[in-house]
């Protein structure tokens, strides 16, 4: 594996500052699956190119697998194509670069300066040009493809191999030139054998959230990159919008609280909590389903509630179920408590079996947070899946915007919402939804009704029809 990095930025020595790797000397660093070796091919003034290359111990690799088919092990190309270990060994030689830092001369580290980068063996597919060309030019490179015919000897045609060599050509910083080929090596190379835990979605968010959100590849550098795990793809690109969203004009705001400042003064969260956990209560229900369950705070209710013998919380990001797991204190709940209160991860746009059975399940102000063109599937595992007896959605209802003093007019009231509904648009998907799944709905207002505008937060109640029959479901 070899990737090379140019610049000519004068005096182009200053690299070296910038890789923390002196030019005279050859750095050389063991990690789990191999050898990775850094050195200066070439270093004056006007033009240094430094050498990161990575020798694969595919014995060693063979030896922490668990393939089922054996010879794979043995005869593949792991050891020669620029993969997503070479992405590790990024992060293990240029941990200083890829965090923005320069020690020496700080300065650089921010500078646009001309880089050139050239990748050997990219498994770039046999789309190979269109697919780079879709990647790296929204990001701002010039970019050269050099392919490889499979067979140059005995004169036979059996056309390129997949692989292709790839050189880059911008003026950026040498931050996010390795951020850039940290996250999409990995993205182009297809490869499904190695296993990807939650913390991949960490490593993402932290190496791409200046430029991922804008670029219009976004989510399929993210499937790809997330090798396909579907709750962990929602959630990096929740956590994408949501951060980048952070890194505007609320960087000085908490997440999530730009809502929580428009609707404080209603003290419209509690209520909502309230009035939905009074519903519960009201029904007699004895299991609860909270869909994006955020930090917990319905759940936290619903505790106190003797009733309920079984309660879960589903949400799709990680740090919110953290936050729901410490603000509910469950490593200090009794056992009795605890086998009453499970969370899990996962997303509403996905089936999961686990996630049936139960009398009520709650979505409250999250179908706002999802693209429109994902509607039909999560209403589908809502309504099939999920298909709980009880349902209750609540959302915004857009038309009271005008009468929050601290929401500037035409804004939604948190910037990842992907729409806000009136209560025409609501009560009108919501018929439907009742119409195709077989459940009765029922509209109720929670805060302060106004006499044109309607109530801050509009909700629906859908019961199942043969369940209200007592037909059992
Ligand atoms: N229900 C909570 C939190 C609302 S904020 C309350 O009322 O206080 C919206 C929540 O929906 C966030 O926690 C977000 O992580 C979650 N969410 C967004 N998209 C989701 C999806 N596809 N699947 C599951 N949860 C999702």
């Amino acid at each position: 594996m070899l990737l090379t990095i140019s610049t000519t930025h004068s005096p182009a020595t200053d690299l070296g500052y910038l890789l923390h790797k002196h030019p005279a000397r050859l750095f050389r660093k063991e990690l789990s699956f191999g050898v990775a070796t850094v050195f200066f091919s070439e270093a004056q003034n006007e033009r240094a190119t430094a050498a990161l290359v990575v020798d694969v111990d595919s014995v060693g690799l063979v030896r922490n697998a668990n393939e089922a088919f054996a010879l794979a092990q043995y005869v593949n190309d792991r050891p020669y194509v620029a993969s997503s270990l070479l992405s590790v060994a990024m992060a293990n030689c240029f941990a200083s670069a890829l965090g923005g830092r320069c020690k020496d001369k700080p300065e650089l580290a921010s500078q646009s300066l001309p880089f050139e980068a050239t990748i050997v063996a990219l498994p770039a597919g046999a789309q190979a040009q269109e697919m780079l060309q879709r990647l790296f030019l929204p990001l701002g490179y010039q970019i050269t493809i050099e392919k490889h015919a499979l067979d140059t000897r005995t004169g036979s045609d059996w056309g390129n191999s997949r692989y292709v060599d790839l050189t880059l050509r911008a003026t950026c910083t040498l931050q996010s030139l390795l951020q850039h080929l940290y996250v999409l090596i990995p993205v182009l190379d297809n490869d499904k054998h190695y296993w990807i835990g939650t913390d991949e979605v960490d490593k993402l968010v932290r190496k791409s959230a200046d430029w991922l959100p804008s670029h219009p590849e976004r989510e399929f550098i993210t499937r790809r990159y997330l090798k396909n795990r579907r709750a962990l793809v929602d959630e990096a690109l929740l956590r994408l919008s949501v951060d980048a969203e952070d890194s505007n004009e609320l960087a000085d705001v908490p997440r999530e609280s730009r809502e929580e400042k428009v609707e404080k003064p209603l003290g419209l969260n509690t209520i909502r909590l309230d009035s939905v956990a009074a519903l519960i209560a009201q029904l007699g229900v004895t299991s609860v389903l909270d869909l994006g369950c955020g930090e917990g705070k319905l759940l936290r209710r619903l505790l106190d509630n003797a009733q309920l013998k079984r309660i879960v919380g589903m949400d799709v990001s990680m740090r919110s179920l953290q936050v729901a797991s410490d603000r509910l204190k469950l490593d200090r709940l009794s056992e009795r408590q605890r086998e009453r209160i499970t969370l899990v991860h996962g997303s509403l746009i996905y089936r999961d079996p686990s996630l049936s059975g139960f009398d009520f399940a709650s979505v409250i102000e999250v179908i706002e947070h999802l693209d429109p063109h994902r509607l039909q599937s999560f209403a589908r595992v809502l309504f099939v899946h999920i298909a709980a007896k009880n349902i209750v959605i609540t959302t915004p209802n857009v038309e009271y915007n005008s009468l929050f003093e601290n929401l500037p007019s035409g804004q939604f009231r948190h910037a990842d919402h992907r729409f806000e509904w009136t209560r025409a648009e609501f009560e009108a998907w919501a018929h439907i939804q009742a119409q195709t799944y077989g459940y009765q709905v029922r509209f109720f207002s929670i805060g302060a009704t106004d006499p044109t505008l309607g109530s801050p937060t509009q909700a629906a109640h859908f019961s199942k029809r043969d369940a209200q029959l007592g037909v059992a479901a």
